[in-house]
């Protein structure tokens, strides 16, 4: 059984041991310039040079590697349209078992694709008439097939918790950690692992303008449902925070704040003009948060990052040329 009032960085810890020989520990960065106009002493935790092209690909090892026999031999279901779908197929290809993906009719023909191409048995449906989850459930039920979903299990949260583990053990303590927020599997792991290893360490969760249910969640302390908010922001555009997700967002998590989309696009081309690398919109929530100067305000002139050591989760780089160029031109 799952139980996420026990969730604890011991997960984190035997996650890490279990994925280590899968994924990819991926690079720490910095930027000369970015220190500069923030004043501040960043370091980029660059989870676009992960496995499938997101931080996702470590919670689909941890949850798949955790099957019973029994499990494997059946396979795998999930619901997602982005990120989650490749690294759940891909893992699932890796540890030889069968995958099946719930995804909409509209999703984009190259997302359907690379899902595709890592052997993931893709199913449509219409997300206007038909409930995912649902149909996921379904499949689950008459198939055999244990369902993953993309953020509200303690395996997946245990899995994207090692990127903010592996951060501090290489940089050392941090004064602030940023994460993108979508449903929370990144930001509850991330929170559970920084506050273990660096208990001052301020942990910030980062949401589209547009998708504010997770700060006005936290911030009222009970779950918001919203309608799929139009953001450029595809990775955290979820409707809600989990049930496994929020009790730990609560305990461990400092605030929650939020970004504009033309912020976005601001922190997509410093990363491709200045650090020379790739990120989709989700994947620079952190960043923009960081760089638009914005936490907490100004303190005696000087921003609250001012000579602080901040640590961001640059959670992902996919998106299709045509689609960065047209953001970014
Ligand atoms: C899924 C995703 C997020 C949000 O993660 P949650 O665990 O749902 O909060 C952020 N960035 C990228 C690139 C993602 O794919």
């Amino acid at each position: 059984m799952i139980n996420s009032s026990a969730f604890s960085f011991d997960d984190i810890q035997v996650a890490h041991q279990r994925i280590s020989p899968y994924i990819q520990r991926t690079p720490v960065l910095t930027s000369t310039t970015a220190n500069q106009h923030t004043g501040a002493k960043l370091f980029f935790k660059c989870e676009n040079f992960q496995g499938t092209g997101a931080f996702k690909f470590r919670g689909a090892c941890n949850a798949l590697l955790q099957f019973t026999p029994e499990q494997k031999a059946r396979g795998v279901v999930t619901f997602s349209s982005g990120n989650h779908a490749q690294a759940i197929a891909k893992a699932a290809q890796q540890f030889g078992m069968r995958a099946v993906i719930v995804m909409p009719k509209d999703a984009p023909a190259i997302k359907v694709a690379a899902t595709r191409g890592y052997g993931g048995e893709v199913v449509l449906y219409d997300r206007y008439t038909e409930d995912r989850e649902e149909i996921g459930r379904q499949l689950a039920q008459n198939q055999g097939l244990t369902l993953i979903p993309p953020y509200d299990h303690p395996h997946v949260m245990a899995g994207q918790g090692t990127s903010a583990k592996e951060l501090i053990e290489e940089v050392g303590e941090l004064d602030y950690l940023l994460v993108p927020l979508g449903g929370g599997g990144l930001l509850s792991g991330c929170a559970t692992a920084a506050k273990a290893l660096n208990p001052h360490c301020q942990v910030i969760g980062i949401e589209p303008e547009a998708g504010n249910d997770g700060q006005r969640s936290f911030r009222t302390g009970s779950i918001v449902h919203i309608e799929t908010p139009n953001t450029i922001a595809d990775g955290a555009q979820t409707q809600h925070l989990g049930n496994h997700t929020f009790p730990v967002i609560q305990k461990y998590v400092d605030d929650v704040l939020t970004v504009s989309d033309a912020q976005l696009v601001d922190a997509m081309k410093f990363f491709a003009s200045r650090m020379k690398i790739m990120v989709e919109p989700t994947g620079c929530l952190g960043a923009a948060l960081a760089l638009s100067g914005q936490i907490g305000g100004q303190n005696n002139g000087q921003n609250k990052l001012t000579n602080q050591r901040v640590g961001i989760i640059v959670s992902g780089g996919n998106i299709d040329l045509t689609r960065f160029a047209t953001l970014v031109q």
